[in-house]
């Protein structure tokens, strides 16, 4: 409602809103905002107007520019300079090229049930699938859904509710931000039956316990952390012949993600050499180190697969069409953001750290990046970075583009690891203007 102001009061001056609103400037906002945040910005800033925080003569110009600076979506891109390669409070992957263009093209409408040839409707995800197939050939049949907690809830729900999951102790990890995995298996009706204790778990404490009432045996890979000194614990290829033995499915809960080995996380699971060990079925996340968008992967035995697809609870926990495109692009695509930056090549990354330092002043120094996102915890990223004053951190988070550095040591340390090289010259000029602010 607006107020009629008093005769003679500054505020008449200030433009009704059905005026403000047939400004040639909101006629051309009005191709990028919906009408209800153009008429909320039209009455901020009256209201700031009528408070007499801004003059009336003003108040056409203050509309325009704030409908120039309106942002659709409060996500703001940030360039990530702290080394962490999956940055889980940075969304984890970026997604390669290839599964971009792939969202893009999915966002219309797409083919994602239908089979064009025949006209009739066809299983959804059968891209993925195919392309999952294809890198992990290990596997009969694979599944891809929401992300890695829902693949385990799904794998779970379907293999064990009302019986048990047979798990060790010292692999009941809590994944992240109060989020415990143990919480998670019991919500889906199954029930734990821990065995082992923190540091050492044998074969013998799972044969003990296997009865009746066993639904699955499950070895997750705690992923965040590790136990060092006098430790043991079954491995995939022992669990898995005494689950044959006594015919039950083993699940492997991988966590990040590596389809295949690599040499430079020796200590990391991969769903190749899990399933080669006799794993019926393993469970991981799309958006850590596979690099692509967040989804839940099962990949193995053929019987279990459809048995877990058919279960209502996989339509709950259905990947969506952008996702599922951008999962098939980074699989058949090239390298993928993620693995480029875990083996990014010293030399270039000595070579551009230096440039920017020459640019902007600080000095460089050796760096080691992490994996991230709860993988490989202990394992170093040898590189470089950038030192610059800590005060410089936050003018450089809120700057555009936004940088995120590492701090450390009471020093803000920029590390081009994960930076783009396209996007060194952006960053450097990012630098330079929050220097000058401080
Ligand atoms: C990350 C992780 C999960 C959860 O996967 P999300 O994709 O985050 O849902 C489950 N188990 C392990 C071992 C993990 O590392």
């Amino acid at each position: 409602m607006e107020q009629v102001a008093p005769q003679g009061d500054a505020r008449r001056a200030i433009p009704r809103t059905d005026v403000l609103l047939a400004l040639p400037a909101v006629e051309a906002a009005r191709t990028r905002l919906a009408e209800h945040v153009i008429v909320g910005v039209i009455r901020d800033v009256t209201a700031r107007a009528r408070r007499g925080e801004l003059a009336a003569a003003a108040v056409a110009e203050v509309v325009t520019a704030a409908l120039d600076a309106a942002v659709l979506s409060a996500q703001t891109p940030v360039l990530n300079a702290t080394g962490v390669v999956v940055h889980t409070n940075l969304g984890r992957a970026p997604l390669s090229e290839a599964a971009v263009d792939a969202v893009v093209q999915a966002a219309g409408y797409v083919d994602v049930e239908l089979d064009l040839a025949s006209g009739t409707r066809s299983r959804r995800g059968i891209g993925a699938r195919a392309a999952l197939l294809a890198a992990c050939p290990a596997a009969e049949d694979a599944l891809a859904v929401n992300n890695g907690a829902a693949a385990l809830v799904l794998a779970t729900t379907a293999l064990a509710a009302g019986r048990e999951v047979i798990v060790s102790r010292g692999e009941l990890v809590e994944i992240g931000a109060g989020f415990r995995l143990p919480d998670l298996i019991a919500s889906t009706g199954a029930r734990l039956r821990e065995v082992g204790t923190t540091n050492r778990t044998h074969l013998a404490d799972y044969a003990d316990v296997i009865g009746p009432d066993t639904g699955c045996l499950l070895k997750v890979h705690p992923s965040n952390f590790r136990v060092e000194g006098f430790t043991s614990a079954v491995g995939v290829r022992e669990l898995s012949s005494l689950a044959a033995d006594r015919d039950l499915p083993l699940v492997v809960d991988l966590g990040s993600g590596l389809l295949a080995p690599d040499p430079i996380l020796p200590d990391e699971p991969d769903a190749a050499t899990a399933l080669g060990h006799g794993a019926d079925l393993v469970t991981a996340s799309g958006d850590k180190l596979l690099g692509g968008p967040q989804a839940g992967l099962l990949l193995g035995r053929a019987d279990l697969v459809t048995r877990l697809s058919k279960h209502p609870l996989a339509r709950a926990v259905r990947m969506d069409k952008l996702a599922l495109a951008a999962l098939e692009a980074t699989l058949a695509g090239p390298t993928a953001p993620v693995a480029r930056y875990l083996h990014a090549d010293p030399d270039r990354l000595r070579a551009r750290t230096e440039a920017l330092a020459a640019a902007v002043g600080g000095a460089v120094i050796e760096h080691d990046g992490r994996v991230g996102g709860g993988g490989a915890p202990g394992v170093p990223l040898r590189g470089f970075a950038v030192r610059l004053p800590e005060a410089v951190a936050r003018p450089l988070r809120t700057g555009s583009p936004a940088v995120l550095p590492r701090l450390h040591d009471g020093a803000a340390l920029l590390d081009l690891r994960c930076v783009p090289e396209s996007a060194d010259a952006a960053l450097t000029a990012a630098v330079v203007a929050a220097m000058h602010g401080i």
